[in-house]
């Protein structure tokens, strides 16, 4: 899993750069527009931290819902409720949030 691997590499510099022995906790951020499924990262998670000194550390992911503002009425609306505008029914829109995909903190000793 490509993304898995990307935020393993930034977690790992973190790791290097607090000079962390074990990881307790690793919160990541997680747009609904990524596609990524956040119980999909949590099982890759688990395999790469397998018999590794990390293993014991928890993932937190926050998920972030997708939310749009209509070009139109400038109204904000959720995405996930359909495409276009509750209020007036345009398609025109600007993303305001949910592509979001980041490592927020990483906590260790
Ligand atoms: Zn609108």
């Amino acid at each position: 899993m490509a993304i898995l691997d990307n935020m393993l590499d930034v977690i790992n510099c973190q790791i290097k750069e607090h000079n962390i022995k074990t990881l307790k906790k690793v919160k990541i951020v997680v747009g609904e527009l990524t596609g990524v499924v956040p119980e999909v990262l949590e099982f890759c998670w688990q395999l790469s931290v397998e018999n590794s000194p990390h293993e014991e550390a928890v993932l937190e992911v926050e998920k972030i819902k997708a939310v749009a503002l209509c070009s139109r009425c400038a109204n904000e609306y959720l995405i996930n409720l359909g495409p276009a505008c509750k209020n007036c029914g345009g398609g025109a829109r600007e993303i305001l949030s949910g592509r979001e995909l980041y490592v927020d903190y990483i906590e260790g000793e």
